[in-house]
């Protein structure tokens, strides 16, 4: 099939053009995101490849229509930012990537919360300048300690599998609990009791009008004292700015984030020669315990090889007449 990518990167053109070989699909690489604005690219395409930044909303959903597009193949796993509705309206299917690799992020989660609590990264710089003191790089031991888990699906079981060797106390909060991390000694709990027992916070469910700011100036004052929270899902599961007044009250210890409710503006992009027009992100930045990626928990050589491997395939499905139901975003998903 003939595919325009919309926010492509080089990595995305390098990993996909490898593995279309055994496929053998049209690929256009696009930088451009997907927006109102752009959708006119899209025309002369019959499927069109996003990513979590781009815009799939109704407007967009119906110009692709207006376009003859009758596919649309996310090559990531979160899908709030398409229209399910407008898409079954207009008779577009949305196809996903639900799994490629977990434990990718699962491994990004760890790696955030070490680097938080050892201050690697402050060490690094420290000592590039000539300066071997310890003072405040003060960290805890992360073994036997109690790590909550808001969501255990494919991510949240990576996460709980990777950080068995830390031999912590698990509390889980997911509306549909896993009968095997049960029997694995995982405890499942209300959120406001995971959220004032745990020593570690990390969040790894979907966002949706029901997930939308869950953590919240309300229950962050559930939060123990001086507790990480750690954010690899979607930035708009916390209420950023609340979060910001948990840290400056030193309820909330520490904070990692690899997304931002308001990353469609700043991530991957290099944007070291702007000034950056958004405070928030700014006074993040700016505090002392907090640690933010861009996005990038997915990136790995076996998560890019798996994304593209399992979009092409979705492609040439649908080419087929043949999807794969595991793969396929429906109302379903709006519990409809
Ligand atoms: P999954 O569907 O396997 O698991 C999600 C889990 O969340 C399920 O067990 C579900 O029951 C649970 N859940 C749903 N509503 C909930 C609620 N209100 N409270 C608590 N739990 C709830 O998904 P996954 O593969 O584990 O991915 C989780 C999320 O991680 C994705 O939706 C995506 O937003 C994010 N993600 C981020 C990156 C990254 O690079 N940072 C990469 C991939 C995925």
């Amino acid at each position: 099939m003939k595919v325009a990518f919309f926010s492509s990167k080089s990595y995305d053109e390098e990993y996909f053009t490898n593995v279309n070989k055994t496929f053998d699909h049209k690929l256009h690489f696009f930088e451009t995101r997907l927006d109102a604005h752009t959708v006119k690219l899209a025309k002369g395409y019959q499927a069109v490849c996003i990513f979590v930044n781009d815009k799939a909303d109704a407007h967009v959903m119906r110009k692709l229509s207006q376009r003859n597009i009758k596919l649309l193949a996310l090559r990531c796993a979160g899908f709030n930012n398409v229209d399910l509705d407008a898409a079954e309206k207009y008779g577009i299917t949305v196809l996903r990537v639900p799994a490629y690799s977990p434990r990718a992020v699962a491994e990004h989660a760890l790696a955030l919360i070490l680097t938080l609590n050892r201050k690697t990264h402050k060490a690094y710089n420290r000592i590039r300048e000539g300066n071997f003191s310890l003072e405040r790089l003060t960290g805890f031991n992360v073994s036997g300690k109690t790590i909550g888990v808001v969501g255990s699906g494919a991510i949240g079981r990576a996460f709980i599998q990777l950080l068995k060797g830390f031999e912590p106390h698990f509390l889980a909060f997911d509306p549909y609990p896993n009968e095997q991390l049960k029997n694995e000694g995982v405890e499942y709990v209300s959120l406001e009791k995971l959220l004032s027992e745990s020593d570690i916070i990390s969040l790894h469910c979907p966002l949706s009008p029901e997930t939308h700011k869950m953590i919240n100036a309300q229950n962050l004052k559930y939060v123990k004292q001086g507790a990480m929270l750690i954010n690899t899902s979607r930035g708009k599961l916390i209420d950023t700015e609340a979060v910001i007044d948990s840290l400056r009250k030193k309820q909330l210890g520490s904070l990692g984030i690899d997304v931002y409710a308001e990353e469609e503006k700043l991530f991957f992009k290099d944007l070291s020669e702007m000034i950056i027009d958004d405070d928030t992100i700014a006074r993040l930045i700016s505090l002392p315990n907090v640690l933010v990626t861009a996005h990038q928990a997915f990136l790995t050589r076996e998560a890019l090889e798996q994304i593209a491997e399992t979009t092409l395939q979705n492609i040439s499905d649908f080419n087929n007449g043949q999807i794969a139901e595991t793969n396929h975003v429906g109302r379903k998903h709006l519990g409809k």
